[in-house]
């Protein structure tokens, strides 16, 4: 793969080559090396300002350094910063409150990444198979969807197909039945094929597969299911929860908050699971959803984590939370998507390099013509950086396009002019 068709300077070669002589090679990052963020922007060692269009998988729809989000981190930093759960703090329970009302469950059970939170949500649909459904020991099955991303542990990448993320981890963890995405003849079809579901694991968005958005009422109609057999329905809104897709979640639909999601039914998880955006990325939080008939099968000793539930989390994720309302970026997000996929496709409808354009709200992908294998997408990338603009290939040919919330129009304008005079040169 071509590194670079622009020369690197030697501060960003000499820092890309201590990573790669003393850090693990699990990564392969577009040859960038930033040490500046602020709003949408980043900068490289070198000044460079470029516009971010990744926002770190979603995790910075606040933009980069919120000023609100940072003061809190600061001020909660010099102050208290981890009791662990052994003995109680004071922003928790403050923190438990705050969230519970904000997304309207019963409790909340606070982990740091998403995989963790991906992995205890697992854990309490068994836990409630078990002791509330009545499946017998060690039988539960949890239906999960093909192509999906739930984060790197052993569990979670035993029901992953990704070849890459799976060859030779194993052995796997039992217990779970894969079905295709977006079809709910199939998961009517798996959830019938034994009395021992437990429940059914799902992306609103599958944003890792390349943004791919399920047909209209696929998720109301998946829920309905799993109620009608007693079956937790699990919402997996890491990438696509806080506001990234134009709705405070992409599972929510009619109901009084004026947000943009008229049209969408709304759909409550059983189980909502949150992470990323949650802490505007200045901080590892996570989160798990539940209301008290779930949540309480999980007693002292059964399920811990000695970061989860920090006092900084709390505060960094109260104040994440309150920026998400007070800038309405849910409302900036669903409009100005609308204006991202226009001028997207207009792009496309003159230069045949873009195959597709798909998305909800800010979150979007351009499918680029050219097989699965081809570095093209890549060598796009690296042109979208030359004209500042960074964003990156996912699984081949897409590139997602994920700015932060906070993007204006005129802005959404120049990023426009940036992707199509890159693609012009592929021409
Ligand atoms: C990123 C992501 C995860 C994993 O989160 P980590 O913090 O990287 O562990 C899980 N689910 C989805 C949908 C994600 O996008």
């Amino acid at each position: 793969m071509q590194e670079t068709q622009q020369t690197l300077s030697e501060k960003s070669a000499a820092l890309i080559a201590k990573e790669n002589k003393y850090g693990a090679h699990n990564y392969h990052p577009l040859p960038v090396v930033l040490d500046r963020g602020e709003g949408v922007f980043v900068w490289d060692v070198d000044g460079k300002k470029y516009y971010d269009f990744l926002s770190a998988y979603s995790a910075v729809n606040q933009g980069h350094c919120h000023p609100k989000i940072i003061d809190a981190m600061v001020k909660q930093a010099q102050t208290l910063t981890l009791t662990s759960r052994a003995f109680h703090n004071d922003k928790l329970g403050v923190f438990e409150e705050y969230i519970t009302k904000y997304f309207g469950f019963d409790k909340l059970l606070p982990m740091n990444t998403g995989a963790e939170a991906v992995e205890t949500a697992l854990k309490l649909c068994r836990k409630w198979a078990y002791e509330v459904k009545q499946i017998p020991e060690n039988q539960a099955q949890i239906i999960v969807c093909e192509n999906n991303f739930h984060g790197r542990t052993t569990t979670i990448i035993s029901f992953s197909n990704d070849e890459g993320a799976r060859k030779n981890f194993g052995p796997f963890t039992d217990g779970f039945i894969k079905i295709p995405y977006d079809d709910t003849a199939a998961l009517e079809a798996a959830l019938k094929s034994s009395p021992n579901i437990a429940g059914f694991l799902v992306e609103p968005i599958q944003g890792e597969a390349g943004v791919y958005v399920p047909t209209e009422g696929y998720l109301a109609k998946a829920k309905a299911l799993c109620e009608a057999h007693n079956v937790l329905f699990i919402a997996d809104e890491v990438q696509t929860g806080i506001a990234r897709t134009g709705r405070l979640l992409a599972t929510c639909g009619n109901c009084s908050c004026s947000n943009g999601c008229e049209n969408n039914p709304e759909v409550k998880p059983d189980i909502l699971i949150l992470g990323k955006a949650i802490s505007g990325g200045v901080y590892p939080v996570s989160a798990v959803l539940a209301n008290d008939a779930i949540m309480n099968v999980i007693q002292p000793g059964q399920h811990g984590s000695t970061f989860g539930g920090n006092p900084v989390a709390a505060a960094v994720a109260m104040a994440a939370l309150e920026v998400v309302k007070d800038e309405k970026l849910s409302q900036n997000a669903e409009y100005l998507g609308t204006v991202l996929r226009k001028g997207l496709n207009e792009i496309a409808s003159r230069n045949p390099l873009i195959t597709l354009v798909r998305g909800k709200g800010l979150l979007n992908a351009i499918v680029i013509n050219s097989d699965e294998d081809s570095d093209l997408a890549w060598n796009i990338c690296l042109k979208f950086r030359d004209y500042g603009l960074l964003a990156k290939p996912t699984h081949g040919n897409k590139i997602r396009f994920a700015p932060p919330l906070v993007i204006t129009e005129e802005q959404i304008h120049d990023c426009l002019a940036i992707i199509e005079k890159a693609l012009n040169d592929f021409k």
